[in-house]
């Protein structure tokens, strides 16, 4: 009797504990918190702004070196891929075809409904579009691509031509260097990146306190409607992924890789719920490695060389998100963009998704370098910000369930391929009376 009263005086808190200490729901007390210090106490808030703009700062700081890390990494990485020749040709081929088709969804629900169009944010009324518009015609998209000084592109953090010095480099790298010497710089570089990503883990980690003070400087500017002016945003890219997930990736696997995606989610689903809960798909490769092979029992082989490659250059979901956001800030600013510069846009967030680590708010960061690139003012992202956490998870679920469909398909080339190679093996055998490598 007594110990129950003690139990029910001091009763057990570790489940509370648990939810509370989960990065989601922190942000979800942060959200309540700001929202009532931007709309109440709106001077003290304005003090703090430079917090935001300390957060901004710190994801800034390693950002030249990681993205040209990723790249680098990359296409180091895709040496194993050419040991698979056209096999690693089409897994690429199917990366890109994805992540197009994501992107291209995007903007066309972007260009339908336009969200952006009328919203007004305070900091931005004064913004001249017009400075703006005239960027991006194919010549100088071209030109923009590389820099005269490969030093100046990172002191102006420009993610597009880092990340062609990056391929370039990569590419030349892989021609002229040794195995062992292409390993050795590669466990460098792998190093340097990680390092940078526990950095950059410490400081999201830290998202809560920032975003407190990010968007209740928002909220105190332009007053509560400001949220509510990103709903659209937010029912817009939920739809636009549901759509790429439910839709077009379980057609490509049913007509491309003659499978039924319904059954293929049943094995593998725990991988998904995993991202979800996340929003790292690099925390999840390794469970996403374990059922494809255990539960869907995939090849060994694709598993090994597809879910390393795609966790990096497989961004559907960071890729569409990516893609939303640019087109809602450029709504928003009142800048007009041309169909010719939308497709540039596809290009250049291909890229940047490419570049984009999985880890969480690892797209918004490199969003940053997009907005560079293309000139949108930065700042805008730190309105983005207030629903950016809940968004990674279901973008990231999206990045784990894409790198997934891609093993099962290729998967499918890749036992054909075993067959075929069996069957001929066995017609040389026949013909010549003895074994044949093929
Ligand atoms: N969190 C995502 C991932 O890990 C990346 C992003 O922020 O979009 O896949």
């Amino acid at each position: 009797m007594k110990s129950e009263k003690i139990a029910f005086l001091s009763p057990d808190l570790s489940h509370l504990k648990r939810i509370i200490s989960r990065l989601e729901i922190q942000v979800l007390i942060g959200l309540g918190l700001w929202i009532y210090a931007g709309v109440f106490f709106p001077e003290i808030v304005g003090n703090f702004s430079w917090m935001g703009e300390l957060f901004m700062t710190l994801l800034k700081m390693f950002l030249a070196p990681l993205l040209f890390f990723a790249i680098i990494n990359a296409v180091l990485g895709l040496g194993d891929l050419k040991k698979l020749g056209t096999l690693g040709t089409r897994t690429l081929a199917y990366y890109m075809l994805t992540t197009t088709l994501a992107i291209v969804l995007g903007m066309i629900l972007m260009n339908i409904f336009s969200p952006g169009t009328g919203v007004h944010f305070k900091q931005f009324e004064n913004f001249n579009s017009a400075s703006v518009e005239g960027w991006l015609t194919f010549s100088n998209f071209i030109m923009s691509l590389f820099p005269s000084n490969m030093i100046a592109s990172f002191v102006s953090l420009n993610a597009i031509q880092i990340i062609s010095v990056g391929i370039i480099l990569g590419i030349f790298i892989m021609q002229s260097a040794s195995k062992s010497h292409i390993k050795q710089l590669k466990n460098i570089f792998d190093t340097l990146y990680n390092a940078i990503l526990a950095f950059i883990r410490f400081v999201v980690t830290l998202t809560p306190f920032w975003v407190f003070w990010i968007v209740s400087n928002v909220v105190a500017v332009n007053g509560f409607q400001s949220m509510q002016d990103l709903l659209p945003l937010v029912v817009i890219t939920l739809v636009a992924l549901a759509i790429h997930s439910v839709i077009t990736l379980p057609t490509i696997g049913i007509f491309i890789g003659h499978f039924n995606p319904w059954t293929y989610f049943q094995q593998v689903k725990e991988a998904v719920l995993l991202g979800f809960s996340t929003s790292s798909s690099s925390a999840t490769m390794w469970v996403s490695m374990h059922v494809a092979r255990e539960n869907a029992k995939l090849n060994n082989e694709v598993v090994n060389f597809t879910f390393p490659i795609g966790t990096t250059v497989n961004m559907d979901g960071t890729a569409l998100y990516q893609a939303l956001v640019a087109l809602f800030v450029s709504q928003f600013l009142g800048i007009d963009i041309s169909l010719g510069q939308q497709f540039t846009i596809v290009i250049i967030v291909i890229l940047a998704s490419i570049g984009a680590a999985g880890i969480p708010g690892a797209g918004i960061i490199i969003l940053t370098t997009v907005f560079l690139t293309i000139w949108l003012p930065v700042e805008a992202i730190g309105i983005i910000l207030a629903v950016d956490r809940v968004l990674d998870m279901f973008r990231t679920a999206v990045n784990v369930w894409g790198d997934l469909l891609t093993a099962k398909v290729i998967n499918t080339f890749y036992v054909r391929y075993l067959q075929e190679k069996n069957l001929a093996q066995k017609v040389a055998e026949k013909i010549q009376g003895k074994p044949k490598e093929v």
